[in-house]
């Protein structure tokens, strides 16, 4: 008979945000945020709508990473590292490699 391990919690250390992050993150984001905004305008235009979205696309993949911050955490299934969205805390994590749940303890 199979012996089915207990899932394991994982738990989140506390991680702050680098200086150096701030600085790279902050104009990034604005940067893409101000694309995402221009993009829209020209997309008002007839004639600006394919560089329109082209603009928004850009924007959209520069504010995403700046944003996102990833906490990297072990899979407590297959040990790979996952990351997790630290301003989100959700209470289950979900492995990028093995698409397995599983509960996320945050810190207080
Ligand atoms: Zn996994």
């Amino acid at each position: 008979m199979e012996n089915k391990a207990p899932i394991q919690t994982v738990n989140v250390n506390k991680r702050q945000m680098q200086a150096w992050e701030y600085c790279v993150r902050i104009p990034i984001g604005l940067l893409g945020l101000a694309s995402i905004i221009g993009g829209l305008l020209l997309c008002l235009t007839i004639i600006g709508i394919l560089p329109g979205i082209g603009m928004m696309l850009t924007g959209g993949l520069l504010v995403m990473p700046a944003f996102l911050v990833g906490h990297p955490v072990s899979c407590p299934f297959c040990a790979n590292e996952t990351k997790l969205n630290i301003y989100k805390h959700d209470k289950a994590g979900e492995c990028s490699s093995c698409k397995n749940n599983f509960p996320v303890k945050w810190p207080k």
